[in-house]
């Protein structure tokens, strides 16, 4: 169990097992075109992370970054995929798509809740304690202190055991299909937020 640092782009080289892989970015902010990208954070759920970070004036070349985000046959796992996905998008002009999104299948089987929240998840679902100290601070600092790092390691550590508990779960209320309906429009949903209707839901009538 190690947390790998990268700049600007992963080694080459096979560093993933196959099969899914988690994923979670951190920001100066929530908006995509004022916010800088970074920190991307990977894992592929056998116990490590790597944590690529982007500088300031940054080119976000990383072809083997991109190349592991942007393959069809890879599936990303999120929480919140719509911010992640649109954020990416903007900075690394990549789809980081097929994806499964846990806060997505939480809102679809955790109706009795309106707490949704990765701390929440962890805890309910793997009785877990996530430490969300460092959620609001500085990612742009030259220095990411390790207490950032366990932190953003620790935002992609949770997910694969989440999508095994919420699969279940999904399958048990009849949503898998739903659930597999909504994670096929997040990216589109991540396009209409970075187009301009990040404000507005357009099936709405009014
Ligand atoms: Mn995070």
């Amino acid at each position: 169990m190690a947390i790998h640092f990268h700049e600007e782009d992963l080694p080459s080289g096979d560093l993933f097992a196959s099969g899914p892989i988690a994923v979670d970015t951190e920001a100066m902010g929530l908006h995509p075109g004022r916010d800088r990208l970074c920190l991307v954070q990977l894992s592929d759920g056998s116990g490590d992370e790597h944590l690529v970070r982007f500088s300031p004036g940054s080119d976000y070349q990383a072809p083997n970054l991109k190349r592991l985000l942007a393959d069809p046959a890879r599936l990303k796992l999120y929480h919140f995929a719509r911010f992640d996905v649109a954020i990416m998008h903007y900075y690394l002009q990549i789809m980081a798509a097929p994806l499964y999104c846990t806060r997505t299948a939480s809102r679809l089987i955790r109706t009795y809740t309106d707490r949704h929240g990765l701390k929440e998840l962890v805890k309910e679902l793997l009785g877990q304690d996530l430490n969300k100290q460092q959620q609001t601070s500085d990612w742009g600092a030259p220095e990411i202190n390790d207490a950032q790092r366990d932190y953003a390691a620790s935002d992609v550590r949770y997910l694969h055991q989440l999508k095994e508990k919420l699969d279940v779960r999904l399958e048990r209320e009849g949503r898998t299909a739903l659930a597999q309906a909504c994670f096929d429009f997040l990216p589109h949903r991540a396009l209409l937020d970075l187009a301009g209707w990040d404000e507005q839901d357009i099936f709405a009538h009014v």
